[in-house]
């Protein structure tokens, strides 16, 4: 462990949202210091970390002020300019890797990676204009889904075409960005395993969790998810595969579905990831901490886990039940946030529901 972090040394994190307010208070746990570089002012990540810079992703002395007064970087935000990455990089390490993120920041190399890899996605097509669209569609067929390449989250960027005549108002909807096309998959439910790759490749993944969405949004995760030995199996073995694939360092959420002929993989995010949240109060060690130990060169922890969850998402004004939330069994994480707009996650609340099944 030549180059571990020591109790003391400092880890940059690429955006101030509340993921990466969860890994600044992981980090305090272990006696590392954050600093948290982002354009907006007082995020929920600046108010709990050690430092924070408040600067455009262009600016290029602001990176080079931040990368110098670190150790390593990670991020929480993926969409950070590919050239912001480059200045930083030239001085310091970034976990997880570049390749990592260039893979997971394009759905279209993102899907070309996993297919490679042998991995089942949902039959796609590039679409750049109208006749490549009606060339996609000729071949997946309809109920499809067209999604911008780059920077969709939480169902953004997406348009479904339930017929060929709804094609141009779909396309009219990408702005004129590179998307894709994407056949629907017929699934029963979805479901993410967060897993995590330490410096030395050693691999540990959390037990799936099965996901609910409303309006594209994550609502609810549940642990156990419903899936049968084989598919749990699968489920951890494909997240390690692309961890290994990619030499990962750091924790990396896979969403699946779940299908009468096996787990299709949806998307991967490389970093810590909602639906992994109830990790906080179902596992000794956390998806915060486990992507800190992995960041700072730590070996991973065990994230065996000893309870049922279920975690909430509490979204736009849901947060003005936090009185009464507050007088349940439940544990309570808010992100600081001053504003409830509507569709803005605010915080969530973890229930335990038993012991671990
Ligand atoms: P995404 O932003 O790609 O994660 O998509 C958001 C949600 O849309 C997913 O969680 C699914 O519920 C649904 N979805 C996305 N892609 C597909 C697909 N190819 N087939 C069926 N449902 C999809």
């Amino acid at each position: 462990m030549t180059d571990a972090l020591r109790p003391g040394q400092t880890i940059g994190i690429l955006g101030g949202g509340q993921l990466g307010r969860m890994l600044a208070v992981a980090a305090s746990r272990l006696g590392l210091h954050c600093h948290v570089y982002d354009p907006a002012e007082g995020g929920p990540a600046a108010e709990v970390a050690a430092r924070a810079t408040c600067a455009a992703w262009d600016d290029e002395a602001a990176l080079r002020a931040f990368a110098e007064a670190v150790d390593v970087v990670t991020y929480e935000f993926e969409n950070v300019p590919a050239e912001s990455l480059d200045l930083i990089e030239a001085i310091v390490p970034i976990r997880p890797n570049r390749r990592a993120l260039a893979v997971s920041q394009d759905r279209l190399d993102e899907k070309d990676f996993l297919r490679d890899l042998g991995l089942a996605t949902a039959p796609y097509a590039t679409v750049d204009d109208a006749a490549s669209l009606d060339a996609a569609l000729e071949r997946i067929g309809t109920p499809a889904i067209l999604k911008t390449r780059r920077f969709g989250y939480d169902g953004k960027g997406q348009a479904r075409i339930m017929a060929a005549s709804d094609a141009a108002a779909a396309l009219a909807e990408m702005n004129g960005a590179p998307a894709i096309l994407e056949g629907f998959v017929e699934f029963s439910h979805e479901v993410s395993v967060i897993g995590a790759r330490g410096t030395g490749g050693a691999v540990a993944c959390f037990d799936p969790g099965e996901n609910r969405h409303e309006g594209g949004i994550l609502r609810e995760t549940t642990v156990p998810a419903r899936l049968s030995a084989a598919q749990r199996t699968d489920a951890v073995l494909l997240a390690a595969k692309i961890l290994t694939e990619l030499d990962y360092v750091g924790v990396l959420g896979v969403e699946l579905f779940v299908t009468a002929s096996g787990l299709v993989v949806n998307e991967i995010a490389p970093r810590v990831h909602n639906s992994g949240h109830w990790t906080q109060d179902g596992c000794l060690i956390d998806q915060f901490e486990q992507h800190i130990r992995a960041v700072a060169g730590w070996p991973l922890g065990d994230g065996a886990r000893h309870s049922d969850v279920v975690m909430e998402n509490l979204i736009g004004d849901d947060v003005d039940r936090i009185p009464e939330i507050a007088g349940t069994q439940a544990a309570i994480h808010l992100y600081g946030k001053a504003e409830a707009r509507a569709g803005r996650k605010m915080g969530h609340v973890n229930r335990l529901t038993g012991p671990a099944r």
